[in-house]
């Protein structure tokens, strides 16, 4: 075994899960960088410790998590590291089992402990950084912007309050000058994110502020997109999509999860709405922006779920024709009240619902793509692959939407700019551009 270098620390930050994970890793990066410590995100190169900011939320990512846990203690074990941290939503949820079942962990942190963690690593928490968003995981002309932490529901399949407790919304004042910041250092789209995007301001400013701060944001000069992630469908303020048609920096983009539409099922699941419910919301948005871009997620096999439900989600889809949609498999999760509940549909069945409803879906989103094939886009481009450089439309967020594809041989374009672009082709998922010069 190694002993310990010589050399000075140097941490190496390892996430897992969502973009609210990937926003605190950056936060904890910010902190290390403020306090003169040597840190990277996902670095292998001679980083001696190594945190590992993990995620709780269902079963798979669970996996995940423990898996790289335990891919890490044993690099400890070997030498190749000398300390190993685990924090994040994970760590929140299981931390006395975690330290028992995998002691090689120097220490394990909840979701509120950063200056402990900070502490551990030979940092102070420096309060002055706070806002100022300077060492970024995602490429320099994107980033996550947090506008608040929990969730005040209780929709009954979900951990999420467990780990992350009650909703605490930002201050206005502190997101605008976060936004501020990022846009300094070359950020051109943001996207806001938080459990529940439009419960924002409910808890600090006793009413909903969603909109006004959607009105603050726009006025930030120099950001050119704004993306929502994350809204609950029931008490849904309409207010946010006229906001959103009268700025053209606010992308005629939402992320609406609406996990089901089964009434039955919604009602088991608490969701406050029911299928007319969401049937009328889906309809009055699109009222006020026909080409809105709707993202949502659907989640399939819930206790109790019939093949009546399941084909009831399916037509529904099929009416609905989202732009998007992702399908997660019911999860059964202690300490969530759906937990008490008999989890009776069995694994293969719920496999089998979760690619019915993405085989639809695949049908639908391929038409809606070879309906684009002429048009002319405007494209932020993100990345350059071996054979292309790759980009998305004001209707793609990175990582879980479609992406715009312009062949690299005949082109080029720089990194981090927008480009109008021809589409000549499309898949399923993607689609095929020339530039327009
Ligand atoms: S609104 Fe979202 S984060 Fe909150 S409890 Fe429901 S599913 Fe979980």
């Amino acid at each position: 075994m190694k002993t310990k270098s010589l050399k000075p620390d140097k941490v190496n930050i390892v996430t897992l899960g969502c973009s609210k994970n990937t926003v605190d890793s950056e936060l904890l990066l910010d902190q290390l960088k403020g306090n003169q410590i040597s840190a990277q995100h996902e670095t292998d190169e001679d980083a001696n410790i190594v945190v590992i900011n993990t995620c709780g939320f269902i079963d798979v990512a669970k996996q995940e998590s423990i898996d790289s846990i335990l891919h890490y203690a044993e690099r400890k074990q070997q030498g190749d590291i000398e300390k190993l941290y685990v924090t994040g939503c994970l760590s929140e949820r299981y931390k006395k089992d975690l330290e028992k079942e995998i002691p090689q962990v120097d220490a394990y942190f909840g979701t509120l402990e950063l200056p402990f963690l900070l502490e551990r690593l030979g940092a102070d928490y420096k309060h002055e950084l706070i806002g100022e968003r300077t060492n970024l995981s995602t490429p320099n002309h994107y980033a996550y912007l947090k506008i608040s932490e929990g969730c005040n529901r209780t929709c009954s399949f979900c951990a999420i309050p467990l780990m992350r407790g009650k909703h605490v919304s930002k201050t206005m004042e502190r997101i605008i000058s976060e936004a501020e910041s990022l846009v300094k250092s070359g950020v051109k789209e943001i996207m806001l994110i938080a459990q529940e995007l439009t419960y924002y301001g409910l808890d600090i400013y006793k009413t909903r502020m969603l909109p006004e701060l959607l009105e603050k944001l726009a006025a930030v000069e120099g950001l050119e997109w704004i993306r929502l992630h994350y809204a609950y469908p029931h008490q849904f303020p309409l207010e946010i999509i006229e906001v959103m048609r009268k700025h053209d920096n606010i992308c005629n983009y939402l992320d609406i999860p609406l996990q089901h539409v089964s009434d039955p099922v919604l009602k088991a699941m608490d969701r406050k709405i029911d299928k007319a419910g969401t049937v009328q919301l889906i309809k009055d948005i699109r009222e006020i922006i026909p080409d809105i871009t709707l993202r949502t997620t659907m989640l399939v096999g819930f206790p109790g779920e019939t093949e009546a439900d399941i084909q009831e989600l399916q037509e529904f889809i099929e009416w609905a024709r989202f732009d998007r949609l992702g399908v997660f498999q019911y999860s059964h999760e202690e300490n969530t009240s759906g937990f008490e509940l008999e989890d009776d549909v069995t694994a293969e069945t719920k496999v089998q619902r979760c690619n019915r409803i993405m085989q639809v879906q695949q049908e639908i989103s391929a038409d809606i793509n070879s309906q684009k094939i002429g048009k002319t886009l405007k494209v932020l481009f993100d990345r350059k692959d071996s054979e292309y450089f790759v980009g998305r439309t004001e209707g793609d967020s990175p990582e879980v939407d479609n992406e715009v594809l312009l062949p690299a041989k005949d082109n080029y374009i720089r990194l981090g700019d927008f480009a109008e672009v021809r589409i000549v082709d499309a898949t399923d998922f993607d689609l095929f551009a020339e530039l327009i010069v």
